[in-house]
């Protein structure tokens, strides 16, 4: 039974709730440097249920964009709320918040202006070149506030695409990956390297929301290396291959994902990373955002009365107050962990 309740109005109320409902299991805090928009303490809190010593782990993740950060944060809190009962050799490792300064102040975006879910890629190596961003670069983020809706991007629909791929030549930009990883990454991978344990396989779900069909869970797997165990498991998924170079043009050719940190950590072990998303309003709602959003970033707008109400107008965007929304989404969501968790049994 899921409960639209466990829907909280901000990150501090999800926090408090989330730490509130954690009492009496292991609970790690990784601390953010910065606050949040009422001086509140930013972090990203790890629960961990079952023990050290699993050979099987799901790793469950919410708020890699801050915006979608109340519907994930939902879920883990419904699960907690809820109880789960594993068998001795399974673990659950729930991280929520991964981006707590964007869902604190209501972006999508981490405090740098970047991108959390494009930002995984290999620093070391040449950045990915989106040459599909730089042709469309001055519609997708014009000079002047982003247009609803988004009628110069409705004239060529290869421009959504070009977008939603991501880029690294253009800060401040949409969708843009940044030049170096983010406290996100470095505290995502410093939590999978703490807490993977000797798990032999594990599993992470990166929860989102804002595309698709008003409450519909997608269920997206990614299937590194020569993986098929992920298709025995979810037969209905969307597959794809985690992209570690720039493939523009192929909407599975996404570079650096959350998600692709979990193979890179454990190259040994059999890993599954899947993602899920929500929808809610018809339109491309997540480019929406990253246009507005990064407009106001170019121009110094953070904290302008007009992106503070314009922000709080966008949750609803993706997390709508209908009660029913709440309830099916939720529903859809714990749906598919069931599904993992019975898998890993
Ligand atoms: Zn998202």
């Amino acid at each position: 039974m899921t409960d639209a309740r466990w829907v909280s109005h901000s990150y501090a109320e999800a926090r408090d709730r989330f730490l509130a409902a954690a009492s009496g299991w292991t609970h790690r805090v990784w601390p953010h440097p910065l606050t949040g928009p009422s001086g509140e303490v930013l972090a990203t809190d790890t629960l961990r249920l079952g023990p050290m010593t699993a050979r099987r782990l799901l790793v469950l993740v919410s708020g890699t964009h801050g915006l979608e950060g109340p519907v994930g944060s939902a879920v883990q809190l419904g699960l907690v709320t809820r109880g789960v009962t594993l068998p001795p050799d399974l673990a659950v490792l729930i991280v929520h918040a991964i981006n707590p300064h964007g869902f604190a102040w209501r972006r999508r975006m981490t405090e740098d202006g970047v991108d959390a879910n494009r930002n995984f890629v290999d620093f070391s190596a040449p950045l990915p070149d989106n040459p599909h961003y730089r042709q469309h670069q001055t519609a997708i983020d014009p000079d002047h506030w982003p247009d609803v809706p988004m009628t110069a991007l409705r004239i060529d629909p290869a421009i959504p695409t070009a977008a939603h791929a991501g880029q690294y030549s253009h800060p401040g930009g949409s969708y843009f990956g940044g030049h170096g990883p983010t406290w996100t990454n470095r505290t995502m991978r410093a939590i999978l390297a703490a807490e993977g344990g000797v798990a032999e396989t594990i599993a992470l779900l990166d929860m989102h929301s804002g595309a698709g069909p008003w409450a519909a869970t997608e269920l997206f797997v990614a299937e590194p290396g020569a993986s098929t165990f992920a298709a025995e498991w979810f037969p209905g998924a969307e597959r794809f291959t985690i992209a570690r170079s720039a493939r523009f043009g192929d909407p599975t050719g996404v570079p650096g994902l959350l998600l692709s940190c979990l193979p890179e950590i454990f190259p040994d072990r059999r890993t599954l990373p899947m993602l899920t998303e929500c929808g809610t309003y018809p339109g491309d709602i997540p480019l929406s955002l990253a246009r507005r959003e990064a407009y106001c970033g170019r121009k110094g707008l953070a904290g302008h009365p007009r992106m503070a109400r314009w922000l709080l107008e966008a949750q609803e965007l993706f997390c709508p107050a209908d009660p029913s929304w709440r309830r099916y989404a939720l529903a859809g969501v714990l749906g598919r962990i069931d599904q993992a968790l019975a898998a890993l049994a």
